[in-house]
């Protein structure tokens, strides 16, 4: 009999079995793994590189960066965050870096690196890995579980799922009581077929704020007009924060953009009205007054029309207004999504009360543990969602063997 089995070969089921392994060197661990291969999703993450975690080193702010279990986590964080996880790599000959912008990869910018590291680990440490194993039942037993699989059966004191978001776990999570909030789409881009920035597709913005029509979300930081809409880091947020309210309304809402979040629409208007005290002969156009790419003020002022291209002193002050109120509030209509390539998560999954966040253990079945994406947390975009793999697989797997 196995002193744990882990199914799932991601990155939490893999962490959770080196971590219990390490925790008691002489308990037997095996890993199942349905497909052929091992961290499937590592290696294509950050587009080939890895974002493994994000350089936020406090607990509470680190739990900022997840819509779902920001509360729940933060118990798990004091005692596994990013800077363990840092230090876990770091310490097994992984050098890490950190971008401007807070995401860390591993300095080869290779996402093998990190494979490498944690598959050389799970070798040495004698963890039994089972490639291709179709799970047919799992069964809780007088003692621990059995679990039968298509060529071969399994015995086990506690299991340990890590499975994210595939069906297949979820049923077996629900077969021994646990709910299943409902799996949605998190972190993608908007689509928005009637924008007619599309034609300036690549250009992008270091700071506007997003905001959902009606819906009391919004995020500020980098977008990015793509040929099909927007994408970047502040509608990806948005995608997440706003993942469930998005599904209801079939991904149709107005998407509200702030072009100049650091001003309020009267401080904007003012400056405009300076402008055309000062430079009144000058026309907009040639006056870019607040700095934007210039084909964007262009087409900017284009769509708002004829009066806009005259020279500033002939523009109405009424006119002035509009073009504050829309600098301020520009509405767009988002008509679906696409799937973000570098990173994308489900919201959803093992419903959060029903698991003690002291040891990852089900509160409705003893020895039953669960770590990673098939629990009912996501992160936003940025090394956040691995932090919680690593985080719940460490907890998971340690305390699966104590
Ligand atoms: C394209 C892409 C890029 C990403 N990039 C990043 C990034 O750079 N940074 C970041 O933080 N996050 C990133 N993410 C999110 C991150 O990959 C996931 O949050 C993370 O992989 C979840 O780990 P997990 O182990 O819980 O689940 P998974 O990685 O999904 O692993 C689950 C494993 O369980 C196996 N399995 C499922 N059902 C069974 C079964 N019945 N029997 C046996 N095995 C089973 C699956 O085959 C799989 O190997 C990215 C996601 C995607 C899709």
């Amino acid at each position: 009999m196995y002193e744990l089995i882990v199914i799932g070969g991601g990155a939490a089921g893999i962490f959770a079995a080196i971590a219990a392994k390490e925790a008691r060197r002489e308990a037997r661990v095996a890993l199942l793994e349905k497909s052929a291969v091992l961290l499937a999703k590592v290696r294509i993450s950050g587009g080939g590189r890895c974002n493994v975690t994000h350089a936020c080193f406090d607990p509470h702010a680190l739990t900022q960066n997840y819509p779902r279990g920001s509360k729940e986590l933060l118990g798990p964080f004091h005692r596994f965050q990013a800077r363990d996880t840092m230090d876990w790599f770091e310490s097994r000959g992984v050098k890490l870096k950190a971008e401007a912008d807070g995401r860390i990869f591993p300095e080869t910018n290779r996402s093998e690196t990190i494979i490498d590291c944690l598959l050389s680990h799970a070798k040495e440490l004698g963890i039994e890995i089972y490639l291709k194993e179709r799970i047919q039942s799992v069964s809780k037993m007088e003692e621990g579980f059995e679990i039968q699989c298509r060529e071969r059966k399994f015995s086990c004191r506690s299991l340990l799922l890590a499975t994210g978001s595939s069906s297949e776990g979820y049923k077996i999570a629900e077969q021994f009581g646990h709910t299943i909030v409902n799996p949605v789409p998190s972190l993608f881009t908007f689509n928005v077929p009637s924008s007619p920035l599309k034609e300036l597709s690549g250009i992008s913005f270091e700071k506007v704020q997003v905001q959902i029509k009606g819906a009391p979300l919004l995020q500020t930081g980098p977008l990015l007009i793509t040929h099909f809409g927007f994408s970047g880091p502040a509608p990806l947020k948005l995608s997440a924060w706003a993942a469930r309210y998005l599904f209801e309304k079939e991904y149709h809402v107005d998407l509200i953009i702030n072009w100049l979040p650091q001003f309020s629409k009267q401080e904007i208007f003012k400056q405009l009205a300076e402008i055309k005290k000062s430079s009144g002969t000058k026309k907009l156009l040639s006056e870019n007054i607040f700095k934007f790419p210039k084909s964007f003020w262009h087409l900017f002022l284009d769509l708002l029309g004829e009066n806009f291209k005259k020279r500033i002193n002939e523009i109405s002050q009424k006119d002035l207004q509009l073009l504050a109120d829309k600098l301020h509030e520009d509405c767009y209509q988002v008509e679906g999504k696409t799937t973000h390539k570098e990173e994308f998560v489900t919201c959803g999954g093992v419903a959060l009360k029903e698991v003690h966040f002291k040891t990852l253990e089900s509160k409705i079945c003893p020895h039953l543990f669960f770590a990673g994406e098939i629990l009912d947390i996501d992160g936003v975009t940025g090394g956040f969602n691995f932090q919680n793999a690593w985080t719940t697989g460490f907890i998971a797997g340690t305390s699966s063997v104590n």
